[in-house]
């Protein structure tokens, strides 16, 4: 029987870094590091999602901002909004909660927040970056699934890797950062033929499809790893991730739970970039101090 990875408790360790980290700056540049996080209408599961941001900074002692706009607002009043915020020498991070309406162009949106400032790792020069080798602002999840294969110690240079999903915010970006790793890496998607004869040759599969269940013990090989960045409802309304957990732990060495796994990590690395993205500023003379601590 395998173990679960426990996403909460890795969350909670990186959290304490980063608010020595915070301290260490607050005490050193006397103000804090800062998140803006504009959310566009009150989409609930939106609203949940920044609502927890704002706690999160709250409790590694993080400035956040909330910028609630009209779910009406024109692209150019949230692209006005945007560039305040990167005008902002206090503001150090710039999140825009996803997705947003279907009359705003949510490519144009991500491309006007200063690169700098982008804490999401969502900009084409962090992903540039990124697939340069070049220290950067990675996206969150993906982010937060190597920090948890850190934090068990597990080596992901030489091992096969299967990634399943291609999205930007995932798929990609996590095939990427296992690269880097040295990892020999698949990235399986909607099109891929017999997707059991790759899950069957990983060490590694991590689920990023948003199909409830969607992975089953008869398609992982003994010893396996199985991350579950999925989050779906079941038809009752209860939390489940793309993997079939309980019977997938009957052949895999490990496998993250839904909820409890790679959810925590997703908003931890976010406070770590914004965090990062603070000492840079300070560091290049474009963060000023006109909000001092006390
Ligand atoms: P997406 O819809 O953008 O991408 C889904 C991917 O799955 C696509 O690339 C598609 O090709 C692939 N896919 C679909 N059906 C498939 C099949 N039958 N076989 C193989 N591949 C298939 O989704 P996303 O934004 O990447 O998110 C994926 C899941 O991860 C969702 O459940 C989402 O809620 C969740 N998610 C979780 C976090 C977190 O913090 N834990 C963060 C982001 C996304």
């Amino acid at each position: 029987m395998g173990k679960k990875i426990d996403g909460k408790q890795i969350a909670l360790q990186i959290r304490k870094e980063v608010q020595q980290k915070n301290e260490a700056f607050a005490a050193k540049y006397e103000m804090q590091p800062c998140l803006a996080v504009i959310l566009v209408g009150n989409h609930p599961a939106s609203l949940s999602y920044v609502q927890s941001k704002v706690k999160a900074c709250k409790e590694v002692g993080m400035e956040s901002r909330l910028i609630q706009l009209d779910a009406e607002v024109s692209e150019a009043d949230l692209l006005k909004e945007i560039e305040k915020l990167n005008q902002d020498a206090y503001v150090d991070g710039i999140l825009v909660q996803l997705p947003l309406p279907q009359h705003i162009h949510e490519d144009t949106v991500v491309y006007a927040i200063d690169p700098n400032k982008d804490v999401d790792g969502f900009h084409p020069i962090n992903i540039g970056k990124m697939m340069l080798g070049v220290d950067t602002f990675y996206p969150c999840t993906p982010h937060g699934v190597i920090k948890m294969l850190e934090a068990i110690s597990y080596d992901l240079c030489g091992k096969n890797v299967v990634v399943i999903g291609r999205s930007m915010i995932v798929g990609k970006p996590m095939a990427q950062l296992c690269l880097e790793q040295n990892a020999t890496v698949t990235v399986c998607h909607s099109k891929t033929k017999d997707l059991t004869f790759y899950t069957k040759h990983a060490d590694v599969i991590i689920v990023a499809v948003g199909k409830p269940l969607f992975l089953t013990e008869d398609q992982v090989s003994p010893g396996a790893v199985v991350i579950d960045v999925g989050i779906n409802r079941n038809a009752k309304g209860k939390l489940v991730g793309d993997v079939d957990t309980e019977s997938v732990l009957k052949v895999a060495d490990y496998v993250t739970p839904v909820p409890g796994g790679v959810g925590p990590m997703t908003i931890t690395m976010l406070l770590w970039n914004t965090i990062i993205a603070a000492e840079r500023r300070v560091l290049a003379g474009t963060k000023n101090n006109h909000c001092f601590l006390g």
